[in-house]
């Protein structure tokens, strides 16, 4: 079972993605702007300085007074600009204030005092300058008369910062704007990887599960396009390494023609299709007359090319719908849907004509002659299931061949007659795991056996009965079922020459039909689903006292399903008319039960089954 992940691939693509770009982002912005600060700030205090000495050579002109212009014009500049300049003082080289100029000052003053005013100011709201936020820039001047000054220039550095901080902010809106938009970039990019990833897992998954006609539609030239583009061509391969494969299977290697294995298949699906449109579906069964003498006397690879030609009249001679298939050595079969009865037996006949005239060269080039015998059977007109019809044809198929070979036979009921004791035919009829399959062979026996049709039926549900009155499990009752409907289908090797005698058997033709029990346990064991029947069949003619067959068996020796087929048999056997009596009435075989428990019969036994008929007969009454 797939494990679930906790984690969705996609998730962690994002979280990963978000978390690169985020520390980058922050990486990179923390030094671009460490970096910027400080140079914007380098830049501004080199303003500053500039500032100081383009002023520096005023001095002597401010200190003087004379050009009142310029004094205007540097006080302005001072108190009303937006520039940083917070204060101008001029000191000579004793120390005294010559000049000052102030924002907002109200009286000349020193420079100490400069700093305080801008502390109350601060204060008072009017700006954010602190002493420790002034830059002051101190130059050396001329103040007239060749007398020496200084002029300090105090500059508000908080401004600076102000404009600083701005710009760090435009600068992080801008990162953010980035990792927005790369988170955006990250998420469609995620979504187009995810997307395509499980594409590639839902056909995985529908590959495995046997679908190789699933094919990734993806528009994608990446890696993950050409993935999907390599799963395409890796499922198309598949695929028609597959149907190569299946076809193989399918086919005979010698005729090229289908083979067994698919005939099986093919067969269940034209009765499935023909019992849903309410179509007819007609099957052949054709089989080389004498072909063992042939392979005998021409060898085996002339035989083999017999074969090849037979395929190929097979597919001349049939129309596309129908499906010819070598059902096994030289045996052959043609499905015909839609095909009546009337119209299959002409295919038949055309199939067998061609046969008949066609030259089979040896490897000396001499001409041979080679004829078939085919059998017919159609659905639903001889029979209702897939086993039911491939009986029939090939009930049709041995009609065919007692009746002189070279010659097509359709399915009659009324002659039906098994094939003679063909166990790889039988095994696959017992193969079939269907009830029906098994309830035609046991009424096939009964036709053989000049029984009255349902005659095993009617054993199997009076056994089964006896079974369930006695206490046993359901499982085996229906086991018991079974076991009754197959108890005499070993009959079928039974030469007709003696089941069809109206007088006494005689003591061989007695120890002949004895065979029977072992024969059918025979056939029937070549069908492991049955295996649980063998004791029940190969004991079903034991008598309590061990007087019985095969194997002289007594009382409990017996297996008890033996033992209650044996008298389900027999009552139902007395029953009804045989050639040679009358039957007997239900009493008359009841009393006769009887009067055999303990020496033909167990006596438990015996009283259940009288039981189930007392019971039988009040619902019939009351019915
Ligand atoms: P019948 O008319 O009763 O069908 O007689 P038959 O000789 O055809 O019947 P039987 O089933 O006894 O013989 C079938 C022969 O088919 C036996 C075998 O030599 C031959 N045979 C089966 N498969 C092949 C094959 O693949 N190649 C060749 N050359 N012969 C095969
Ligand atoms: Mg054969
Ligand atoms: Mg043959």
């Amino acid at each position: 079972m797939a494990r679930k992940a906790k984690t969705s691939l996609e998730a962690k693509l994002y979280i990963l993605t978000l978390g690169t770009l985020f520390t980058v982002l922050l990486g990179v912005g923390h030094m671009a702007m460490s970096e910027y600060r400080s140079t914007l700030m380098e830049e501004r205090i080199q303003s500053y300085d500039a500032v100081a000495h383009s002023l520096a050579f005023s001095a002597s002109q401010l200190v003087e007074g004379g050009n009142e212009h310029l004094t205007d014009t540097v006080s302005a500049h001072v108190k009303n600009s937006r520039m940083d300049l917070e204060y101008i003082v001029i000191a000579d080289n004793q120390g005294r204030t010559v000049f000052a100029e102030s924002k907002n000052l109200p009286k000349k003053t020193n420079i100490k005092g400069m700093q305080w005013w801008a502390v109350v100011r601060r204060i008072m709201g009017y700006g954010n300058v602190s002493p420790e936020n002034i830059h002051s820039v101190s130059v050396p001047v001329m103040i007239g008369n060749d007398k020496s000054g200084t002029l300090t220039a105090g500059f508000n550095l908080s401004s600076a910062q102000e404009m600083i901080d701005a710009v760090q902010s435009k600068v992080l809106l801008g990162l953010s704007l980035g990792l927005l938009v790369g988170t955006i970039f990250a998420f469609i990019m995620g979504r187009s990887m995810s997307g395509a990833l499980r594409n590639l897992i839902t056909g995985a998954k529908a590959v495995s599960a046997g679908d190789l006609n699933f094919r990734i539609t993806t528009k994608s030239i990446d890696e993950i396009g050409q993935l999907a583009e390599a799963f395409n061509a890796m499922v198309e391969n598949l695929a028609n390494n597959q149907e190569l494969l299946i076809e193989r299977a399918n086919t005979d290697c010698l005729t090229g023609l289908y083979n067994h294995r698919y005939f099986q298949e093919k067969l269940s699906s034209e009765i499935n299709r023909a019992s849903r449109y309410n179509h007819n579906l007609s099957l052949l069964m054709i089989d080389i007359d004498f072909f063992k003498g042939f392979n005998d006397e021409y060898g085996h690879p002339v035989g083999d090319a017999a074969l090849r030609d037979l395929a190929q009249i097979l597919i001349k001679n049939v129309r596309e719908t129908d499906i010819a298939f070598r059902y096994g050595g030289e045996e052959f079969s043609v499905i015909l849907p839609e095909t009546s009865i009337e119209d299959a037996k002409v295919t038949a006949e055309r199939i067998r004509q061609e046969v008949e005239n066609h030259k089979f060269i040896d490897g000396e080039g001499q001409e041979h002659s080679l004829t078939v015998s085919i059998g017919v059977a159609s659905y639903p007109d001889h029979c209702s299931s897939r086993a039911s019809l491939l009986l029939a044809a090939d009930v049709a198929l041995y009609q065919a061949k007692s009746l002189g070979r070279n010659r097509v036979t359709i399915y009659d009921m009324d002659k039906s007659d098994l094939p003679q004791a063909d166990p790889r035919k039988l095994y696959i009829l017992l193969n079939a795991h269907d009830m029906p399959t098994i309830e035609a062979l046991a009424e096939a026996v009964d036709a053989k056996l000049k029984l009255p049709s349902g005659h095993s039926r009617s054993v199997a549900q009076l056994a089964s009965a006896v079974a369930a009155k006695m206490g046993m499990p359901e499982a085996e009752c229906t086991s018991i079922y079974l076991a009754s409907l197959l108890r005499d289908i070993g009959q079928i090797a039974i030469p007709d020459a003696i089941l069809a005698k109206t007088r006494p058997l005689k003591k061989a033709e007695k120890s002949i039909v004895a065979t029977h029990p072992s024969l059918g346990h025979a056939i029937v064991q070549k069908a492991p689903h049955l295996s649980t029947m063998l004791p029940a069949i190969l004991h079903h003619h034991e008598h309590y006292d061990g007087t019985g067959y095969p194997s002289h068996l007594a009382g409990e020796e017996i297996p008890l399903a033996a033992r209650i087929i044996a008298a389900a048999d027999a009552y139902e056997s007395m029953i009804i008319p045989r050639p040679h009596r009358e039957p007997k009435t239900p009493a008359e075989a009841r009393k006769e039960l009887v009067e055999l428990s303990s020496s033909q019969f167990d006596p438990k036994v015996v009283q259940a089954l009288l039981d189930v008929l007392a019971t039988n007969a009040e619902k019939d009454k009351a019915a």
